[in-house]
C-alpha cells in the first residue's frame, strides 16, 4: 500500500485544504457558512474545474469574491438537489417505460409501432445528459402513448395512467429546464437560453431584430466601488431591459456586463427605438451605496442593433449587432448604432 493512501494522510490533506479555505473566506470577508465553505473547498481541491477557473480569475484580476458569486457557484455546481432530481426523474421514466413495454408484450393488439418507440426511447435514455433531452423523450412518449391509447381499447386504463405519469415527469423537467436557462444574478435568460430562443423564433417569416448592449467602462465601476456595487449595476441594467421590452421580446445576460435583446416581429427602426429608450433610461439611473450612502457616478450603455436579413444565421445576425456595438464604443460610447 502506498503511503499517500494512508488514512492519516487523507486527514492531513483535508485539514490543509480546510485551513486554506478558511483563510480565503476570512481574507475576503465571506462568512464560512456551508455553501460558501463548500465552494471555497472545491476551489482548493480542484475537483470542480469550473469553480476553480472562476475563482482563480476573480482573484487574479483583483475583483475578489462575494456571497452572490459563491451562492451562484454553489447552486450551479455543487448543490446536489438539481442533479439528484434529474437522476430520479430519469429512473422513474425508465421504470415506467419498462413496465409499459412488458404489459404490451403480453397483451394482444396492434402495438408494434408503440413498442418500437418505447424501445428506441429506453435506449435514448442512456444517452440523455440533461433535462432538455429527457424532456424531448417524455414528449415523444406522451404522443406515442396518446396514439396507442386511441388504437387499443383494452389497454386504455394503463395507458391513461402512463400518460398521467409522463405528464408529471414532463412538468418536473420543465422546471429543471427553466432553472438551467436563467442567469442567477439578474433573473434574465442566460447565453445558453439564447440559442434555444433563436432556434424557436427563427422559423417565423416576420422581421427579427437583435440588440447587443455592453455597460461602458464597467471595469472602472468595479475598481472604484467594488465588485458588489458592480453586481448591483448589472442588476439595475437588467431591470431597465425588462421594463423596456414587450411580452414577446427576450432579454438575455450574455456574459459579465453584456446583454442581448431579441425582438421578434420588429424591424430595424423599431429596434433602434427600443435601444434608444433603454440607453436613455440607463443613463438616468442614480444609485446610492447602502452602507455609506455614497452616490455612485452615473454610468452608460452602448448598444448595437441589427435586423435579420435573408440568408442570416444566428451567428451572422449576432456578429452584425456585435460589430454595431463596437462602432458605438469606438464612436464615444453611450450611444446606439445600427448595422444594416
Ligand atoms: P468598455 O466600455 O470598453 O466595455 O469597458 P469595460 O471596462 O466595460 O470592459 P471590460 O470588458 O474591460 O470590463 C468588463 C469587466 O466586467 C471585467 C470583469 O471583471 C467584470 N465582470 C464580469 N462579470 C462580472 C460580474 O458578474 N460582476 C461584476 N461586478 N463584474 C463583472
Ligand atoms: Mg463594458
Ligand atoms: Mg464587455
Amino acid at each position: 500500500m502506498s503511503a499517500s493512501n494512508a488514512p492519516s494522510d487523507k486527514f492531513e490533506q483535508a485539514l490543509t485544504l480546510a485551513q486554506e479555505t478558511l483563510n480565503l473566506l476570512t481574507k475576503t470577508r465571506i462568512p464560512p457558512i456551508p455553501p460558501n465553505y463548500a465552494v471555497g473547498y472545491s476551489f482548493y481541491d480542484g475537483t470542480v474545474r469550473e469553480i476553480h477557473d472562476v475563482i482563480e480569475e476573480r482573484l487574479r484580476s483583483g475583483h475578489g469574491l462575494d456571497e452572490n458569486l459563491m451562492l451562484a457557484l454553489y447552486e450551479r455546481y455543487i448543490l446536489p438537489d438539481g442533479y439528484e432530481r434529474f437522476r430520479s426523474v430519469r429512473c422513474d421514466l425508465e421504470r415506467l417505460l419498462k413496465t409499459i413495454l412488458k404489459t404490451l408484450r403480453t397483451a394482444d393488439g396492434d402495438n408494434t409501432e408503440f413498442m418500437r418507440v418505447l424501445d428506441a426511447n429506453i435506449q435514448a435514455l442512456d444517452g440523455a445528459q440533461d433535462a432538455q433531452a429527457l424532456q424531448s423523450i417524455a414528449k415523444t412518449l406522451l404522443q406515442a402513448a396518446s396514439e396507442a391509447q386511441a388504437r387499443n381499447q383494452a389497454l386504455a386504463g394503463e395507458l391513461r395512467a402512463a400518460r398521467e405519469d409522463l405528464k408529471n415527469a414532463q412538468s418536473e423537467l420543465d422546471k429543471h429546464r427553466r432553472a438551467a436557462l436563467i442567469d442567477p444574478l439578474t433573473g434574465l435568460y442566460n447565453r445558453r437560453a439564447l440559442e434555444d430562443l433563436l432556434a424557436e423564433l427563427w422559423a417565423a417569416p416576420t422581421p427579427l431584430t437583435m440588440l447587443v448592449a455592453d455597460i461602458d467602462h464597467f471595469k472602472k465601476i468595479n475598481d472604484t466601488y467594488g465588485h458588489q456595487v458592480g453586481d448591483v449595476v448589472i442588476r439595475q441594467v437588467a431591470d431597465v431591459l425588462r421594463k423596456c421590452i414587450r411580452g414577446e421580446d427576450y432579454a438575455v445576460r450574455y456574459g459579465g456586463e453584456e446583454f442581448v435583446v431579441v425582438l421578434p416581429d420588429t424591424d430595424l427602426a423599431g429596434g433602434l427605438q427600443v435601444a434608444e429608450h433603454i440607453r436613455q433610461r440607463v443613463s438616468k439611473l442614480r444609485l446610492v451605496r447602502k452602507h455609506d450612502n455614497l452616490a455612485i457616478d452615473a454610468f452608460t450603455l452602448s448598444v448595437g442593433v441589427a435586423a435579420r436579413r435573408a440568408g442570416d444565421t444566428h451567428e451572422t445576425l449576432f456578429k452584425r449587432a456585435d460589430e454595431a456595438l463596437y462602432l458605438s464604443k469606438s464612436g464615444g460610447r453611450n450611444r446606439v448604432t445600427p448595422k444594416v
